[in-house]
């Protein structure tokens, strides 16, 4: 059955994304390619990002090493801002308008986040990626992702990952792993499926706004996706 096409969306990045072939940072190329596929993909569609840190800083790890975890959760977010800076540079370079915005507010180098502002920059057509994530430690940029969905009022938010898909367990790992071409929050959440963290996926199912999975590392693939068509797993009531 093809999935439904959806108008208005919200493009999870995770940072690991980002790092292309590292093992660390930001990779020009990379970021150059997704911001291609980005422009390929968009046209009739109105679209916003959310951008993950992971490739620079993780709250977390912080944690671990000795920071506080709340002044860890901030560094987090201003590694998210790096990659939106990253990403914004990369569309506008091909001619796709931009606005970043920021939920800790740097007016030197983005917008605050300003939930009507942003809603009127995507009817204009332009790009919006939001930055900081929630704005708030002990938060995910997938929760912000999620957050974000809501508030732009999307028809899907769509995770680009490194696999094309949910399995029932982890390809990488069981080679029969299957995997699901649509699956519901609740078993999701009942069997711990990777998908993203509770926080998000209780809010997307809270909110009736499907999740699409898919791998955004194979060329073509979101314009694909973004058209119905090409292999995803759609989670949803
Ligand atoms: N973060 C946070 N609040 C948010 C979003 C992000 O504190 O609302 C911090 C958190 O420390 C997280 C880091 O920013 O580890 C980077 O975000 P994330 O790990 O979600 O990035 P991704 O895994 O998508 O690259």
């Amino acid at each position: 059955m093809p999935r439904p096409r959806f108008n208005r969306i919200l493009l999870k990045l995770s940072g690991e994304v980002l790092m292309g072939p590292g093992q660390f940072g930001i990779d020009p190329d990379t970021v150059a390619r997704v911001a291609q596929e980005i422009k390929d993909a968009k046209a009739g569609h109105e679209l916003c990002l959310v951008v993950g840190g992971g490739n620079i800083f993780r709250g977390l790890a912080g944690a671990a090493k000795g920071f506080d975890r709340a002044s860890a959760d901030y560094m987090g977010m201003l590694a998210t801002v790096m990659n939106a800076l990253a990403m914004q540079n990369a569309l506008e370079k091909i001619g796709v308008d931009t606005r970043v915005q920021s939920a800790i507010p740097m007016a030197t180098v983005s917008e605050p986040y300003i939930r009507r502002r942003a809603v009127r920059h995507m009817e204009k057509g332009r790009v919006v990626i939001f930055a900081a994530g929630t704005g708030n430690p002990f938060f995910t940029t997938d929760t912000a992702a999620a957050l974000r969905a809501a508030e732009m009022g999307c028809d899907a938010l769509f995770k680009g990952t490194s696999v094309d898909g949910v399995y029932d367990a982890d390809p990488k790992k069981v080679p029969d792993a299957r995997r699901y071409e649509s699956v519901g929050f609740n078993r999701v959440l009942a069997d711990d499926l990777k998908v993203m963290d509770a926080t998000a996926i209780a809010l997307c199912r809270d909110n009736n706004i499907p999740i699409v999975v898919f791998n955004i590392r194979e060329q073509g693939n979101l314009a694909q996706v973004l058209g119905g068509e090409g292999t995803a797993t759609i989670v949803s009531n």
